[in-house]
C-alpha cells in the first residue's frame, strides 16, 4: 500500500483580532518593489472599517473580487492578466473572504507563475511551477478551503479544482471576529458544508484514523453550535471556525461523497452555490447517510432555515444528462461513498431519480 504524502498549510495564526498581525506576518515576504495583491470578497466593498485595516503599502493593489458566481477559470485569467499588466512581479497574493474569494486567491497565485490558462490546470497535479506566496483569510467558515490542496473552478467544460501540492496556502489567518456578522442563512449553508464533509468522510470507504479524528471533532463542533446551543455567541464563531479547519483536514486524507458528487452537477448546470447545493441534496440522502441526514433535519428545523425544493422541476432530458455526466465523472467521490463497485449501485437511472427529487 502506498500512502499519499500531503502538503499542508505552512503557517497558521489563530485568535480573535489576529488579523491585526497581518502586516507583520507578510513584511518579511515583501521583495523590493513587488507589491502584495489583496483579493477581497466584494461583500466588503463598502466596509471601510475592514478595508482600513488591510495593510496596504507602496504599490500594493486591492481588488474587489466578484463572487456573484462561484469562480470561473476565465475570471482567474482576467485577474491574473490585470495584475501582470500593471505590475509584472508580485510578492504575494492575500485572499480575504468566503471559499470563493479564497479559491480565487489560490488560483491567481498559481497563474502568476504558470503559463497558459487556468483551465489547463483543472485536474490532479497538473500545476508545473510553485505559486507566489499566498495567504488565506476566511470570513465565512465551513468549506475548509483554508486548508485544502484544491481551488474549485468552473471551466468551459467542467467544474473541477486545481489539485496540487502548490495549491495550499503558505499562511492562513483564522480570526473568529471576521465571521461574527454573517447572516444566519449563509452561516448555516456554509456551516453545513462542513457538517456534510464530516459525514461523507466518516461514512466513506476511504476512512482512516487520521481523517476520523478530525472528522469526529468537526462534527461535534457543528452539532454543538447548530443543535445544542440556544443562542449564537462569540464562542460559537470560534467553534465553527475550528470545525471548518478540522473538517477540511478530515477530507484531506479521505474524500467527500454522494452529496458533493450530486451537488457538483447542480452547480455546473444551474449555478447553485456549493453550500446551499449540498444542503438541497443532503436533505434527500437518508438512504446513504441515515443518521447524518436525521441530524441535519433537526438542525434545519432548530435554525429555521429554508432548504429550497423543486429546483430541477421542468428541466429537459438533455439537462438532466448534463448533470448526470458531471456527477458520474467524480469517480473518487463515488468510490469513497459506495465502494469499488459503485457503478452497480449508482446507475444513471438511479441518479436521474435522485435529481428529480431535488
Ligand atoms: P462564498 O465564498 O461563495 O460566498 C457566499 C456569499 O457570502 C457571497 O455572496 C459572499 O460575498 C458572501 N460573504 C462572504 N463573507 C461574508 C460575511 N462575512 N458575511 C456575509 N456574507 C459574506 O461561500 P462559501 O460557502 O464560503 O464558499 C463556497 C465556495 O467555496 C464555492 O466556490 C466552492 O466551490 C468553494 N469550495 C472550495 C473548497 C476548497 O477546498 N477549495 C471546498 C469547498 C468549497
Ligand atoms: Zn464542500
Amino acid at each position: 500500500m502506498k500512502f499519499r504524502n500531503f502538503k499542508m498549510v505552512d503557517y497558521v495564526v489563530y485568535g480573535r483580532d489576529c488579523f491585526n498581525q497581518l502586516d507583520g506576518i507578510i513584511a518579511p515576504r515583501r521583495g523590493n518593489d513587488a507589491p502584495v495583491i489583496f483579493i477581497l470578497d466584494h461583500f466588503f466593498k463598502d466596509n471601510d472599517k475592514l478595508k482600513s485595516r488591510i495593510p496596504l503599502r507602496g504599490n500594493d493593489m486591492l481588488i474587489d473580487a466578484d463572487v456573484t458566481h462561484e469562480p470561473r477559470t476565465s475570471y482567474i485569467d482576467e485577474l491574473t492578466q490585470q495584475i501582470k499588466d500593471k505590475h509584472g512581479n508580485v510578492s504575494g497574493v492575500v485572499g480575504i473572504g468566503g471559499g470563493s474569494a479564497m479559491d480565487i486567491a489560490k488560483a491567481v497565485a498559481i497563474m502568476m507563475t504558470n503559463p497558459g490558462k487556468a483551465q489547463d490546470y483543472q485536474g490532479w497535479d497538473l500545476v508545473i511551477n510553485p505559486a507566489v506566496y499566498k495567504v488565506g483569510i476566511p470570513t465565512l467558515s465551513g468549506t475548509g478551503a483554508e486548508v485544502s490542496r484544491t481551488t474549485v473552478l468552473t471551466g468551459p467544460t467542467r467544474k473541477l479544482g486545481m489539485n496540487s501540492d502548490f495549491t495550499p496556502f503558505d499562511q492562513i489567518v483564522l480570526d473568529p471576529e471576521l465571521i461574527k456578522d454573517v447572516p444566519a442563512n449563509q452561516r448555516f449553508y456554509t456551516g453545513m458544508d462542513c457538517f456534510i464533509h464530516c459525514i461523507e468522510s466518516l461514512e466513506g470507504t476511504y476512512i482512516n484514523e487520521f481523517s476520523r479524528s478530525y472528522g469526529e471533532k468537526a462534527q461535534q463542533l457543528c452539532e454543538e453550535v447548530f443543535l445544542h446551543k440556544n443562542e449564537w455567541d462569540e464562542r460559537s464563531d470560534e467553534q465553527l471556525m475550528m470545525a471548518s479547519y478540522a473538517g477540511g483536514m478530515s477530507i484531506a486524507y479521505s474524500q467527500v461523497g454522494v452529496a458533493h458528487a450530486v451537488s457538483y452537477g447542480l452547480g455546473y448546470l444551474l449555478g447553485t452555490r456549493h453550500g446551499i447545493g449540498n444542503c438541497i441534496v443532503f436533505n434527500h440522502l437518508e438512504e446513504f447517510y441515515p443518521k447524518g441526514v436525521a441530524t441535519f433535519h433537526k438542525m434545519v428545523e432548530k435554525n429555521k432555515i429554508d432548504i429550497p425544493i423543486g429546483i430541477t422541476k421542468g428541466l429537459t432530458d438533455e439537462q438532466f444528462d448534463i448533470m448526470i455526466n458531471v456527477s458520474l465523472g467524480m469517480v473518487p467521490l463515488w468510490e469513497n461513498a459506495l465502494g469499488k463497485y459503485w457503478q452497480t449501485i449508482m446507475t444513471r437511472d438511479k441518479l436521474r431519480e435522485l435529481y428529480e427529487k431535488l
